[in-house]
């Protein structure tokens, strides 16, 4: 199969009408209408084979996975998604593989009524390179920078799962490995947490015009909390009790291994928020109420950093970096 047969495939099982793509893939450059009174929200992010994902992850779940941590980006900023470009660079012109990774992309952009309108395809290691646009109304956008001292902070969902996850992939992980007794499903539940990360799109609308800051946690809760302080020139306490778990991995790891998958952990693509607590009550109906809960973990304080507390109010020292290439 040659180069345009795959982008002829990618276009019938990805293309979704849309009346603002005025053309889509097939020409030089796309052409999109942005309405009046709206910012495009725009984000790219890239997976590569044995950096990002296992060799010989299934195709489909990268699909889901390379469109699911862009769209996290845009559910960070309180956008809605709109349209999507691929750079897709494959050691083989594998058709079964594209049509596979096409699903996993066209179920979640589905979702959403996103459209892939471009991109470019090449030959070489297997990555995946993704650009996500969005809407948002002018100046609604949530951001890091907005935190106040006295603000509560707020996770949605659940915290330490696709760590949890990773670890379940390991041979030779002992509590991983006693996940095969625990509940039926855990294991499974962890590992597609992993796998097919749900980007909190309708979280992100929720937010807008409440949340003072707001970030998506892709490379650990402390890092990426200590992105929004930096940011906002503030600090931020964590009660580590408060943290959400899910019961899979109640039921699979201890407290000390649960703990550090959910401060240091990533992949989880929940969105970490500040806001006054004077709003809190009625922002976590709306935010239930939306389909995707969220709990109060902590509080923003003057200085900087990320402390975090355990039940008695001690500092737990934590490493306040998360994953960085080329560390
Ligand atoms: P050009 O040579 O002008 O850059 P290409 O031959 O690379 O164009 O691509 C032809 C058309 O197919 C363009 O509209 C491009 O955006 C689209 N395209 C190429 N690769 C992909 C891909 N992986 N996903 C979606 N669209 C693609
Ligand atoms: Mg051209």
């Amino acid at each position: 199969m040659a180069e345009f047969a795959l982008i002829e495939l990618l276009r019938a099982r990805c293309g979704i009408a849309r009346e603002d793509v005025r053309l889509g893939i097939g020409d030089d450059a796309a052409l999109l209408a942005v309405p009046l009174g709206q910012a495009l929200a725009v984000s790219t992010d890239t997976l590569v084979a044995g950096v990002h994902f296992p060799h010989g992850t299934n195709s489909y779940d990268l699909g889901w996975k390379a469109l699911a941590v862009n769209l996290s980006d845009l559910a960070a900023m309180g956008a809605t998604p709109a349209w999507a470009l691929l750079a897709l660079t494959l050691p083989q012109a594998d058709a079964r593989w594209v049509e596979e990774f096409a699903d996993g992309f066209a179920a979640l952009a589905g979702e959403f009524k996103l459209a892939l309108v471009g991109g470019d395809t090449t030959q070489g290691p297997l990555s995946i390179t993704l650009t996500v646009h969005g809407l948002v109304p002018d100046f609604a956008a949530l951001r890091r920078s907005g935190a106040r001292v006295g603000d509560g902070v707020f996770v949605t969902g659940t915290l330490g799962d696709a760590a949890a996850g990773l670890r379940c992939l390991d041979k030779g992980d002992a509590q991983a490995e006693r996940l095969n007794a625990t509940p039926p499903g855990s294991r499974e539940f962890l590992i597609e947490r992993l796998n097919r990360p749900t980007p909190r799109i309708a979280a992100g609308l929720a937010l807008r015009g409440r949340a003072t800051a707001c970030i998506d946690v892709s490379d650990g809760l402390v890092a990426d909390l200590g992105h929004v302080c930096t940011a906002s020139g503030v600090g931020a306490e964590v009660d580590a009790a408060a943290l959400p778990s899910s019961s899979a991995l109640l039921a699979a790891f201890d407290a000390t291994r649960r703990r550090a998958f959910q401060l240091s952990g990533g992949d989880d693509y929940e969105l970490c928020f500040t806001a006054p607590d004077t709003i809190a009550t009625a922002l976590l109906q709306d935010l239930a109420r939306s389909g995707c809960g969220a709990t109060r973990i902590g509080r923003i304080v003057p200085g900087g950093g990320v402390r975090v507390l355990d039940e008695h109010g001690n500092a737990i020292a934590v490493p306040q970096r998360g994953w960085e290439h080329f560390a």
